[in-house]
């Protein structure tokens, strides 16, 4: 099983619910929807949220050329970006005991403009595909001009650290006396069902794609 390092940037204080290992953080991952994107923009820090897609230890985000990410992060600057999974409400019986159930990652990294025409396409292929697996062959080529119009920033997993909490509140031993509901109440995201935006050409049914995220 590889492990990313523990360096300066990625080590988990709670050790007990730290995760290294690249198979953890990979899955967390490929299950989040959403990234939220940290960096420095004129001294000030900015967090952006963001879709993204993976290729191996590759992170990769896209948007228009014009956008702030990409003008700041095409510049080879520090890049940390965050995914968190939701898994419940921890009701404590006290406000300090009281949480949540999640399952998160740290990536951090040094972001770049990706120019390499073929990695470009990959890199396109891989965010379509991370919302809506096999999207990327359904939908109709790009054009040039699409192509034109978007930067593509890429980054490296140089370090990386997986953290999960799991279970009840862990509440004072005295407090299991009071008369204060403890437990967890659950959180999923689940899809609806699909509504269709009425224009479809005749004949045409639910893709593949959009098949595939509704069977889980
Ligand atoms: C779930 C999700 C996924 C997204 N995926 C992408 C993507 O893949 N590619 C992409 O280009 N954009 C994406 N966006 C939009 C993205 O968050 C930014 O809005 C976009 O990059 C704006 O760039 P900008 O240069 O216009 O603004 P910036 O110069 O980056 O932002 C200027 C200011 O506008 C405000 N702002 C910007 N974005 C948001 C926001 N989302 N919510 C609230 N305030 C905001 C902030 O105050 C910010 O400081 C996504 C948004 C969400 C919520």
């Amino acid at each position: 099983m590889t492990a990313f390092e523990k360096g300066t940037l990625n080590r988990v204080r709670v050790a007990t619910r730290a995760s290294y290992d690249q198979d953890t953080v990979f899955s967390i991952l490929d299950q989040g929807l959403a990234a939220h994107v940290g960096f420095t923009d004129h001294d000030r820090p900015v967090v952006i949220p963001m879709i993204y897609g993976r290729i191996g230890e590759r992170l990769y985000l896209h948007g228009a050329k014009a956008a702030r990410f990409a003008k700041v992060l095409g510049g080879g600057v520090p890049i940390c970006v965050t995914v968190t999974l939701i898994d419940g409400i921890v009701a404590g019986r006290s406000a300090f005991h009281s949480s949540m159930n999640y399952r998160s990652v740290v990536l951090h990294g040094t972001a770049a403009l990706v120019t390499d025409p073929g990695e470009r396409e990959a890199a396109m292929e891989a965010v379509t595909n991370h919302l809506m697996p096999g999207r990327w062959d359904e939908v109709r080529p790009t054009t040039a001009k699409e192509l034109a119009a978007t930067a593509i920033i890429s980054f490296a997993i140089e370090e990386a650290s997986a953290k999960a909490r799991t279970g009840p509140p862990n509440d004072d031993k005295e407090d299991y006396d009071l008369p204060i509901w403890g437990g967890v109440v659950p959180l999923q995201t689940v899809y609806g069902a699909p509504e269709d935006d009425g224009a479809l050409a005749p004949g045409t049914e639910l893709p593949d794609s959009i098949r595939k995220i509704l069977s889980g």
